[in-house]
């Protein structure tokens, strides 16, 4: 199938009118006025405008080796100029300076089933006086893209699987409009979904800064496991803990960031979409960008 037709097939699945799909290159910078996440504030403040690409790579203590993937070479801060995109052209500001890690040294070492019973069993925050199970992750352990969202509502947290209810199913139209899918399938269409909380915080709140900061090293260790070759960051929360941004996801996509080396996309969460359809269009943009990198890293990194 080619890419027109996937896109007219996805638009249509999605309700989108073609006119709606902006011409060229994403609109990246200052679109909409949103923070792009499940747990959306009615305050949030509208985006500012800032100037075309940039990239930004993340410096992170934890490793995290690439799979190959040329973002491994590329190294940090190298720009990552997707076919028919603008190049990147500077680092992208990063407002919020990494805070101390919790006492997770351990985790590094720990493989699947390890990580695994570690997550279901911990009380590091207050959160798990609230949950019914912790929401580990699904998908392909070596799955090519990664796809990070913020917290668990109340269908997630009932069944233990990220992504469930109406955004889930949202999110599977969109990965299915690209080839992927959450279902079995080899490394290349399989994806891997974690949340950056493993734990639902009570009546969907915001979570707080020190409950994204205790369960991050869960994430960076998923991560590390996974090794993807993209990262789709879904929502402001996902955003927050992987480039250490509290800028406005308008702010933030359209562009490839980095995340240790791995190329990051930055898009809406479903949950958001839902509230907000006409943003499906932008979410459409970004499914673009991340596909066309993907497939560069793909490209240039070992058969798998
Ligand atoms: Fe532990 Fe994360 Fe659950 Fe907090 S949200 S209790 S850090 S698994």
């Amino acid at each position: 199938m080619s890419w027109d037709e996937r896109q007219r097939r996805m638009l249509a699945e999605l309700g989108i009118p073609p006119w709606l799909v902006p011409a060229g290159p994403p609109a990246a910078a200052g679109a909409g006025a949103e923070d792009g996440g499940e747990h959306l504030p009615p305050d949030a403040p509208d985006p500012v405008p800032v100037a075309a690409s940039a990239v930004a790579d993340r410096a992170d203590p934890v490793a995290a080796v690439p799979r190959g993937a040329p973002a491994a070479a590329a190294g940090a801060g190298a720009p990552v100029a997707a076919p028919g995109r603008p190049a990147a052209v500077a680092p992208a500001p990063l407002d919020a300076a990494p805070g101390p890690r919790p006492g997770r040294g351990g985790l590094a070492a720990l493989d699947w089933p390890a990580l695994r019973a570690e997550v279901a069993a911990c009380t590091a925050c207050g959160l798990c006086q609230g949950r019914t199970q912790t929401v580990f992750g699904v998908g392909h352990p070596q799955a090519h893209w990664m796809i990070v969202g913020e917290a668990p509502g109340e269908q997630e947290d009932r069944q233990g699987e990220p992504f469930v209810g109406r955004s889930g199913q949202l999110l599977d139209s969109l990965l299915q409009s690209i080839g992927l899918t959450r279902a079995e399938a080899p490394p290349q269409r399989q994806v891997y979904i974690a949340n950056t909380l493993k734990c639902r915080p009570p009546g969907n709140r915001n979570p707080t800064p020190e409950e994204l900061l205790q369960c991050e090293p869960f994430l960076v260790r998923q991560i590390a496991l996974v090794q993807p070759r993209l990262i789709l960051a879904m929502g402001r929360f996902a955003v927050q803990a992987l480039l250490r941004s509290s800028e406005p996801i308008g702010r933030l996509r359209g562009r490839v960031h980095r995340y240790q080396g791995v190329p990051l996309v930055v898009t809406y969460h479903p949950a958001y979409l839902l509230r907000n359809p006409l943003d499906k269009a932008r979410a459409w943009d970004d499914l673009c960008l991340a596909a066309e990198t993907a497939a560069a890293s793909d490209a240039a990194a070992p058969a798998n």
